[in-house]
């Protein structure tokens, strides 16, 4: 057994015990042939495989530990939290009222009113990606099979108990066999992780470019704004100071508008800053060409540093706001910046879903383009699949990242984990069924496409040993 597979099983815990006595450990290794010939199915060498690998999670929104467990940044603190991202979604496109909703995923109210408000909308819920991860949750964490009016009382004890100092590492690295996660801090630009290593930090490029809020990117680099040089200098502050540490730069901005960001130079841009700046509000034309140019201006200095491009496609969270045409046209917006910017790497999260076969061209076309399942197993976990047997056969398979949990409450990652590993297990099972994939090219596709593609890409190796000695520690 190699040093680093000593590792990888260590971290895993109960994942990596069960698959110890696995052939497909043994195969791995070159073991003997007469210990092949016993090797069970493809089935069941490939499930072994993926159990025995680490993920390496691209992207999260998780809060420290312990500011989770002082019940800051989540709604609530008791098992309504589960529901609070995203499975509420579901339940107000259910039916479900927002006043129900709220006293389900908020504070104040006791479990038994929280079941009430749920109960007539869970069984059409339960079966949906955010419904599946929820009660994995449950089963896995809690030790509960089923959700229902007598199991709340138990769940809702099992929450307080996995609430406690090593929460994250028993939930990420014991249950769900995450080796590292990304996080994207939403509420500040970066956050300095007490556990730096292993929640990798996104350095969030949203306020640059979008508004921009001058107020909460000028203060901490104690710089006057009178003018876009001013703000320019601010922008590279911020990348001066955690693009070291950062894993990537990372913008939603595609819930406010199109990616169709046009190249505008600082001398059309300046003259609508200045407005901006001096409170005057700009027309949607003109706040357009604003944001485009701090997009590229806040690309430039990412792209100088090594950092890829993190960029939210696709699906919006939430319900009742979606405008898809504005989604349908991200595939094509994004094709517009990977030829913008060649040098620049671009990761287009959520396969953009619905729109998913678009980004499987991308990546096929643009060398540039690098495609990102993060929350896609729980958004549709059958398109996911179907995504990732079409990827494997169609795009280079170093430019696919199969995980992200995309979750604030930490417990719900052990169950879209779940559904990742069983998506990735049966694309690869039924390409080996249909003959696009010989066994052993599935197998060696387990370890690049679950953590060694990421390794690669954001240069983990190196931002770890550098977060090592991280100046806020
Ligand atoms: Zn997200």
């Amino acid at each position: 057994m190699t040093a680093m597979r000593r590792d990888v099983l260590k971290g895993l815990g109960v994942l990596g015990a069960a698959a110890l006595g696995a052939p497909a450990a043994g195969a791995a290794e070159g073991g003997a042939p007469a210990a092949r010939e016993e090797a069970p199915d493809a089935r069941a060498r490939i499930r072994a495989r993926i159990a025995a690998t680490t993920l390496v999670d691209t992207h999260e929104h998780l809060p420290d530990e312990a500011d989770r467990l002082r019940g800051a940044f989540v709604e609530c603190d008791d098992w309504g939290v589960l529901f609070s991202q995203y499975l509420d979604s579901d339940l107000i496109a259910a039916g479900m009222p927002k006043k129900q909703r709220d006293l389900l995923c908020g504070r104040g109210a006791d479990s038994e009113a929280k079941w009430r408000a749920l109960e007539p909308y869970w069984p059409a819920v339960k079966h949906t990606g955010y419904g599946q991860a929820v009660r994995i949750a449950i089963r896995e964490l809690y030790g509960v099979e089923e959700l229902n009016g007598r199991s709340i009382p138990e769940i809702a004890q099992a929450y307080e108990k996995l609430r406690v100092p090593g929460m994250y590492r028993r939930v990420l690295a014991e249950t769900a066999g995450i080796e590292s996660c990304q996080v994207n801090f939403l509420w500040g630009p970066f956050k300095e992780s007490r556990q730096p290593t292993f929640l990798l930090q996104d350095l969030s490029f949203l306020g640059m470019h979008i508004g921009p809020d001058i107020r909460t990117f000028a203060e901490p680099a104690g710089i006057e704004v009178k003018n876009l040089e001013d703000w320019h200098r601010v922008i590279a502050w911020w990348f001066d100071r955690y693009g070291p540490y950062a894993v990537a730069v990372k913008s939603q901005a595609a819930y406010l508008r199109g990616l169709d960001y046009e190249q505008v130079p600082a001398r059309d841009a300046a003259p609508l800053f200045a407005r901006h700046r001096a409170g005057e509000s700009l027309d949607p034309a003109e706040r357009k060409r604003l944001e485009d140019h701090l997009f590229w201006f806040c690309v430039g200095e990412a792209t100088r540093r090594g950092l890829p491009v993190k960029l939210h496609t696709g699906y919006y969270a939430g319900a009742n706001g979606m405008p898809i045409a504005r989604v349908r046209a991200n595939p094509g917006e994004a094709a517009a910046l990977c030829r913008g910017s060649p040098q620049t790497t671009f990761v287009f999260m959520h396969i953009g879903y619905p729109c998913w076969q678009e980004m499987i061209a991308l990546a096929k076309h643009y060398t540039n383009a690098v495609i990102d399942m993060c929350w896609a197993w729980i958004i549709d976990p059958a398109a996911s699949k179907e995504f990732l047997k079409s990827y494997i056969a169609a795009a280079p398979a170093n430019k696919v990242l199969t995980f992200g949990g995309d979750y604030i409450p930490v417990e719900c990652v052990a169950g879209h984990a779940r559904l990742a590993r069983r998506g990735i297990a049966r694309a690869l099972e039924e390409l080996v069924a249909e003959e696009t994939l010989g066994l052993d090219d599935a197998l060696a596709l387990v370890d690049p496409l679950m953590r060694g593609n990421a390794r690669a890409i954001f240069r983990i190796e190196e931002k770890i040993r550098r977060l090592e000695s991280a100046p806020w520690l």
